[in-house]
């Protein structure tokens, strides 16, 4: 049968189509477990850090006004009542003229306001130390709750957990949080030609590769990708593997038959699901046309475009936001995840306004220069142009190109 492509819509309406999908649930977590994961909850500080006033050098802890304009030729004087220790909390005052031996992370007594390094002091002996430098209040000292305050919030749910933010946490005696769980994808290749990776090369047949680079992004989003192999371009065996793959996912990825010729099957087997509906066929990227959003349930189904570069940009641009998206990520689609590097234009490059391109691009590192970015150009059923890629260009949809020269913004991939 043949379909006509629905109305073409743009990339950021297509994704305000996939933010309609909810998240997927939470669950609670060791916080080792929860990095490169999202928080369901917001997190709020317990205590103080740190809970005193600490040391950031080895030296003395003094009150600043106690040496106030010393400096080598005119120190003040001061006697060491006590030498801490890095574990001990001081229970006792600091009285004028005093001062304490204090390490780094030691904390201070009450009544000190300051650490002079030991580098700016000498010990005369019998308990006298001369101070040979001016130190202001607060100087190299952590102040109690200056890390964080008790009771402020430190993440906020959807907020992304990076190894730092695992450091905070673990600073603050915080073991588990909730994070949104790792969401389930299905992946289904289609296509009579396509064969299994072991199968010797023969003419009329093409050795499976999406299911392999789609597995490669899914879990290196954070998702669990879950394969269901080739299925051949019949109705019946795509529509059981997929009513299979709906129910034991969050998502499905099918690649291949996504477009409007004969054999596409695609849209028929989302439309036979139950309680389905196509959400929209077509978007205005290149690579990338001919895919398929649809819902069974309240599940998304996604139709991929078979072609090998095709199908990476699409899961570059669109699924891999998506599925941080389903996974709680707050701007899953703003391109925060994003790294981008400038670079100069080494060649004019065009686009045919209407449709967002994302170009291949090389980049040459110069010394102390910005690199070199240059187009790859090539069919979308080749490997190469990816592979000769270190990131892509995105060229809006309403602009015609950018001139060589211009500074542009590479995505590394
Ligand atoms: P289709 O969208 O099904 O017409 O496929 C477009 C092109 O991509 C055809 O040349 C297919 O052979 C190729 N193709 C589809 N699926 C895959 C796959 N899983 N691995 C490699 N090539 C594929
Ligand atoms: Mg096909």
């Amino acid at each position: 049968m043949n379909h006509e492509f629905f109305e073409i819509i743009s990339r950021v309406e297509f994704e305000s189509l996939l933010e309609s999908f909810p998240a997927v649930d939470t669950v609670r977590v060791s916080i080792a477990d929860a990095f490169g994961m999202v928080l369901g909850e917001d997190i709020i500080s317990p205590e103080d850090l740190p809970p005193a006033n600490r040391s950031c050098m080895d030296g003395y802890a003094l009150n600043a006004r106690d040496a106030f304009g010393a400096t080598e030729g005119n120190p003040a004087y001061l006697e060491c009542s006590a030498t801490l220790k890095v574990d001990e909390n001081p229970e006792f005052e600091l009285q004028p003229g005093e001062c304490a031996a204090i390490p780094t992370g030691g904390t201070l007594p009450d009544g000190a306001d300051a650490v002079v390094m030991v580098e700016h002091t000498q010990d005369l002996g019998s308990g006298t130390i001369e101070i040979r430098k001016s130190s202001a209040p607060g100087e190299h000292t952590m102040l109690k709750g200056e890390d964080v305050a008790k009771g402020n919030i430190i993440f906020q749910a959807g907020h992304k957990v990076r190894f730092q933010d695992v450091g905070l946490l673990a600073a603050l005696g915080i073991k588990e949080v909730f994070i949104h769980r790792k969401p389930r994808v299905g992946i289904i290749s289609t296509g009579d030609e396509l064969v299994e990776i072991d199968s010797p090369q023969k003419i009329g047949t093409i050795r499976d590769v999406n299911s392999h680079t789609l597995r490669c992004l899914v879990n290196g989003s954070g998702a669990e990708a879950v394969n269901y192999g080739i299925v051949r371009d019949e109705l019946d065996k795509l529509e059981s593997t997929l009513e299979k793959a709906i129910a034991e996912n969050d998502l499905v990825l099918l690649s291949g038959g996504s477009s409007v010729g004969m054999r596409d099957l695609t849209v028929q087997a989302i439309e036979s699901m139950q309680d389905s509906a196509i959400l929209a066929h077509g978007v205005a990227i290149s690579p990338g046309k001919p895919t398929i959003l649809g819902r069974a349930g309240n599940k998304p189904v996604l139709g991929l475009p078979g072609q090998v570069t095709s199908v990476q940009v699409v899961m570059l641009a669109l699924v891999v936001p998506f599925i941080r998206r389903l996974m709680g990520q707050k701007n899953a689609f703003s391109g925060t995840d994003r790294m981008l590097v400038q670079a100069e234009l080494g060649r004019n490059t065009v686009s045919k306004p209407g449709r967002e391109d994302y170009v291949r691009m090389k980049l040459t590192y110069r010394d102390g220069e910005l690199p070199l970015a240059e187009p790859i150009y090539g069919k979308s059923g080749l490997l190469k142009t990816m592979i000769q890629a270190d990131g892509l260009m995105i060229i809006p949809a309403d602009t015609e190109g950018f001139y060589a020269g211009n500074m542009v913004n590479i995505w590394k991939i």
